[in-house]
């Protein structure tokens, strides 16, 4: 019965009743053999995104069923929106449970990336956010990179159990889940409904391991700090890297000020002259200027040359907000959540960033 349908593409509980709620599906498309609502129907065919209201009480509900069952937690997290993607206090929902921590999207960093390095700086944080994991790994679900090696960690570590796959909305869950299913067997029409959009793994989808284990896809929670929720499709677009970031260098004297395109601006308020590293998608607009001009400049062209965000854009996103820090060590990422991050080089520099009101800044130890 229509009770019993759920979503092939986000795993909500279809519905015809309510075409403002998840899974909402036409009654004709009942009669399909695949049943997918009306909004993974539009994001799968046309790219369009409806929203559709989600509790974060839900999402919490969710997740502490982890702690309850007995099985294997797999975390995943975007290595370009690592703070914005870690989901703070996750221990309290895994319990007792193992976790294994996958590193996503790992294509985006230059090659000359050292990844010992990079997966003892992943471990050393993940301690100091209180989490234990059984293990890390760096993977790239889009390029199927380290996906084969995490499935045999995964059967490793799980020793019979279920496994449940767990991260922020965005992180590419679905596409993870999709290369396993492709990989190991599994339905083509059955494939999760991937987007660039925030919020689209609704609820829980479990697939079936071949010892009557279950691999469950989780809800993604979705983290409001992300930039993305202020711009719009095509300019998530711009500013979401699609592949291998370059770096971008700039020698910086003090008083000069870095726009990032229009949706963010580095000042370099005072010290000796350094360098300034910066990692965005590759064609997103960095334009340098000195800091007496730069609120002019803005005035002049947010929207025009600083783009995106386009005028249309710009009159709903929240207004800039300052974030100032005292770099006090070499090499310290200035990170801004969702967009990128910029490495200042030498220690003693004082900073200010510019974001729009609720993305998340903060700085960390550089991670290349
Ligand atoms: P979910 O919300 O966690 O299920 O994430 P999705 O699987 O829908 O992926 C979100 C976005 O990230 C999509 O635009 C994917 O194409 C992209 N993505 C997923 N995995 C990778 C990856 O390994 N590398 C890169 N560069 N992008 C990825």
């Amino acid at each position: 019965s229509q009770e019993d349908l759920i979503c092939a593409g986000c795993g909500a509980a279809i519905q015809t009743d309510d075409q403002t709620q998840a899974g909402y599906t036409p009654p004709s498309a009942l009669e399909r053999e695949v049943v997918i609502c009306q909004r993974c129907f539009r994001l799968k065919h046309y790219n369009e995104v409806q929203d559709v209201p989600l509790e974060d009480t839900d999402f919490t509900n969710k997740l502490h069923e982890l702690g309850k069952r007995k099985a294997l937690v797999v975390k995943i997290v975007d290595v370009f929106d690592f703070e914005g993607s870690w989901i703070p206090g996750f221990q309290r929902y895994v319990g007792s449970n193992d976790v294994l921590l996958l590193v996503n999207k790992i294509d985006l960093l230059p090659k000359s990336v050292n990844e010992n390095k990079l997966k003892d700086w992943v471990r050393r944080e993940a301690k100091e956010q209180g989490l234990k994991v059984r293990d890390v790994l760096l993977i790239s679900a889009e390029k199927k990179r380290s996906v084969e090696e995490s499935a045999s960690k995964i059967d490793a570590l799980r020793g019979g159990k279920d496994v449940y796959i767990t991260g922020c909305t965005n992180v590419g869950k679905s596409t993870f889940i999709n290369v396993l299913i492709q990989q190991f067997g599994g339905d083509e029409e059955q494939l999760i409904t991937t987007s660039y959009f925030p919020g689209t793994t609704l609820d829980m989808i479990d697939i079936p391991l071949d010892d009557g284990s279950k691999l469950y896809d989780t809800p993604g929670i979705i983290n409001n700090k992300q930039m993305a929720h202020f711009v719009n499709n095509k300019e998530l677009k711009q500013m979401t890297p699609a592949k291998e970031i370059k770096p971008r260098v700039y020698q910086l004297n003090e008083q000069q000020s870095l726009f990032i395109a229009g949706l963010a601006r580095l000042d370099f308020t005072k010290g000796a002259p350094n360098s300034f590293v910066a990692f965005f998608a590759n064609d997103l607009l960095i334009h340098r200027t000195k800091l007496e001009k730069a609120d002019d400049l803005y005035a002049a062209q947010a929207g025009d040359m600083l783009a995106p965000p386009s005028k249309e854009t710009l009159q709903h996103m929240p207004e800039f907000v300052a974030h100032s820090f005292h770099i006090k060590q070499e090499k310290i990422d200035v990170v801004i959540s969702g967009l990128g991050w910029i490495t200042v080089v030498e220690p003693g520099a004082d900073i200010t960033v510019y974001a729009p009101k609720g993305a998340g800044v903060s700085i960390r130890e550089a991670i290349i």
